[in-house]
């Protein structure tokens, strides 16, 4: 298994790190664990969870396994977050997660889920960061990390924000959206910070639609999956590529892949992602050329969410809730009828897509859910 380096943190981790938010069956406790141990057999020393993954089980889950982890003496990674933004509701949180893991403390906790811009200043004002400051002074953190979906513009000004404090990004990457995130990436990386993949196959999409992603594949590729790792463990500026596992079967996959992986160089890597982008003809690739909408309507959201309609067209509420959870959008239809349908982003759509046609698709699949 590869090893990184955190950032500045002095820490080192397995590359592949493991992402607790997918287990098939999270009501089998005992049964979830046994895939934490195994991804901690096959090398994986990263676990990522946090409250409410696999109705509100995920660390329950991975606390079981950390019992059986801590008898073997050997080094593991434990990292949760917090959406909360006063000193009680995170502290609130924080004893929870320690509880619920059979840990004294983490060694990474993530002020969570930052999707728009000014929201962690928000967070700052009610102290958010102060208190984070205190869990490390205190000993209940080791390491203070962020965890967001801001587009690369955003990046910057939002680390800035934090005063110095973050040493780890967590942030959405892989082969299908990296065009919005990278620089975000460098800017990280920039300030000394390790950089961790979340979404490293899109959520599930890259694999369970693999024959729509054999762009991704370079040569040396034996499998989608293996494309996908390689495709962001080659971004030299990233520490760790979370993937959330299903099953053993899941880990055992995604281990077999990153067995004798070798690495695109950076100009190799350049040529690869220019390939990708050529090759994804009715795909969003999140280049963000459409950012002015005069509007303000977020057109990048709603073709990120019409990327996953194409490969998934049956499945209209799981649209919605991606639509509301992981971006914030929770009306659908009020903020795409703000559209003035003025053309400027089908004008600038680097990938010339029918924005407006798909505006009219994602209104309808909304009345179809809500009636
Ligand atoms: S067509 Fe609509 S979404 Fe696109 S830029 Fe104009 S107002 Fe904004
Ligand atoms: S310009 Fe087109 S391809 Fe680029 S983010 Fe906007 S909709 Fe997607």
């Amino acid at each position: 298994m590869i090893q990184r380096p955190i950032g500045n943190t002095g820490v080192t981790v397995s590359a592949l790190g493991m992402g607790c938010m997918r287990f098939e069956n999270p009501q089998d406790i005992d049964g979830s664990a046994q895939t934490v141990l195994r991804a901690f057999e096959r090398g994986i020393n990263y676990i990522d969870t946090a409250p409410f993954y696999c109705e509100d089980l995920s660390e329950t889950i991975v606390g079981v396994a950390l019992k059986e982890i801590q008898k073997t003496g050997k080094p593991y990674f434990v990292s949760s977050k917090t959406s909360q933004a006063t000193d009680a509701d995170i502290r609130e949180r924080i004893e929870t997660s320690l509880e619920r893991l059979g840990v004294d403390s983490l060694d990474f906790y993530h002020v969570w889920w930052l999707v728009r811009p000014g929201e962690l200043l928000e967070r700052k004002a009610q102290g958010c960061l102060d208190t984070f400051r205190q869990l490390k002074e205190e000993g209940l953190i080791r390491h203070i990390a962020v965890s967001t979906h801001l587009d690369h513009q955003d990046v910057g000004e939002m680390l800035d924000q934090g005063e110095g404090l973050f040493e780890s990004m967590l942030i959405g990457l892989n082969a299908a959206n990296f065009s919005l995130r990278i620089q975000g990436v460098q800017e990280a990386a920039r300030r000394g910070m390790g950089v961790m993949t979340m979404n490293t196959l899109g959520g599930g999409l890259i694999t369970d639609y693999a024959d729509k992603f054999e762009s991704i594949k370079t040569p040396a590729d034996q499998s989608v999956l293996q494309a996908a790792l390689r495709f962001n463990l080659s971004i030299p500026e990233v520490s760790v590529a979370l993937v959330g596992f299903r099953n053993v079967e899941d880990v055992d996959s995604a281990a077999d892949a990153m067995d004798g992986l070798t690495l695109l160089d950076r100009d190799a890597l350049e040529r690869h992602q220019q390939q990708i982008i050529e090759s994804r003809e009715d795909l969003c690739t999140q280049c963000n050329y459409c950012r002015d909408c005069p509007e303000g309507v977020p057109v990048i959201r709603f073709m990120e969410a019409y990327n996953h309609y194409l490969f998934e067209p049956d499945e209209k509420a799981k649209l919605l809730e991606h639509l509301t959870l992981h971006w914030g959008l929770p009306h659908v239809r009020e903020a795409l009828e703000a559209c003035t349908q003025c053309g400027l982003c089908e004008a600038r759509c680097t990938q010339h897509l029918p924005i407006l046609q798909r505006f009219e698709d994602l209104k309808q699949v909304e009345a179809v859910i809500k009636g």
